[in-house]
C-alpha cells in the first residue's frame, strides 16, 4: 500500500499553477490513514511527548490521531479570532500581505514537550509561526511532523535549521 497514491492531486487549485495536495482520499481510505498516524508517531515511539500541537485545519485530523495514538493531549493552533480565551499569537507572510496564529495561552505549560503536526509542509511559514507560538508559551518542541513534504520550497530544512527534527512521509516535486 502506497501512501503517494493515496493522495489526490488537483491542478491549478486554488488557482493557476498550483497542484494541491488533497488528502481527503488518504483520510478516507481505512489503511492509509492509519498508516500515515502511525509512520509519524513511529519514531517518537517510547520517547518523551506530553502533547501535540496541530495546525488548523487539516493538522487537527491528523494531530488529533497522533495524540490519542500517543495518549497525550492536542494543543489546537487556529486562525486569528476563533479562540475564545486569551491567547498566544504570531503573524507569518503569505505570497500577498500575512497572517496569523493563535494559541491558548493556558494550552502548554513551559517545559512541556511538544510534537507539531500539520499535512503539508511547503516554505514552512507557518510552521516556523507555529514554533514561534509553542516557543512563546514555553514548551520544547521535540518533533514535528508532516505527511507530505514539498522539498523544493525548502520548508522542512528551515524547520530543522530552527533546531526541530522533522519527519515527513512522502515528498511531491515543485510547488
Ligand atoms: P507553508 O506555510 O508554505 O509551508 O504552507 C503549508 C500550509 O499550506 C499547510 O497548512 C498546507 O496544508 C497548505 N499548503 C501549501 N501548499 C499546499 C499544496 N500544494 N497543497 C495542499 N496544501 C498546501
Amino acid at each position: 500500500m502506497d501512501l503517494k497514491t493515496a493522495i489526490r492531486t488537483i491542478a491549478d487549485h486554488p488557482k493557476p499553477g498550483i497542484m494541491f495536495r488533497d488528502i481527503t482520499t488518504l483520510l478516507g481510505d481505512p489503511r492509509a490513514f492509519r498508516r500515515a498516524v502511525d509512520e509519524l508517531v513511529q519514531p517518537f515511539a517510547g520517547r518523551k511527548i506530553d502533547k501535540v500541537a496541530g495546525i488548523e485545519a487539516r493538522g487537527f485530523i491528523l494531530g488529533g490521531a497522533v495524540a490519542h495514538q500517543l495518549s497525550v493531549g492536542f494543543v489546537p493552533l487556529r486562525k486569528k479570532g476563533k479562540l475564545p480565551h486569551k491567547t498566544l499569537s504570531a503573524d507569518y507572510a503569505l505570497e500577498y500581505g500575512t497572517d496569523t496564529i493563535e494559541m491558548h495561552v493556558d494550552a502548554c505549560q513551559a517545559g512541556e514537550k511538544v510534537m507539531l503536526i500539520d499535512d503539508l509542509i511547503a516554505t514552512g511559514g507557518t510552521a516556523l509561526a507555529a514554533l514561534e507560538l509553542l516557543r512563546k508559551a514555553g514548551a520544547e518542541v521535540v518533533a514535528a511532523g508532516f505527511v507530505i513534504d514539498l522539498p523544493e520550497l525548502g520548508g522542512a530544512d528551515r524547520l530543522r535549521a530552527a533546531g526541530v527534527p522533522v519527519q515527513t512521509l512522502i515528498a511531491f516535486e515543485g510547488h
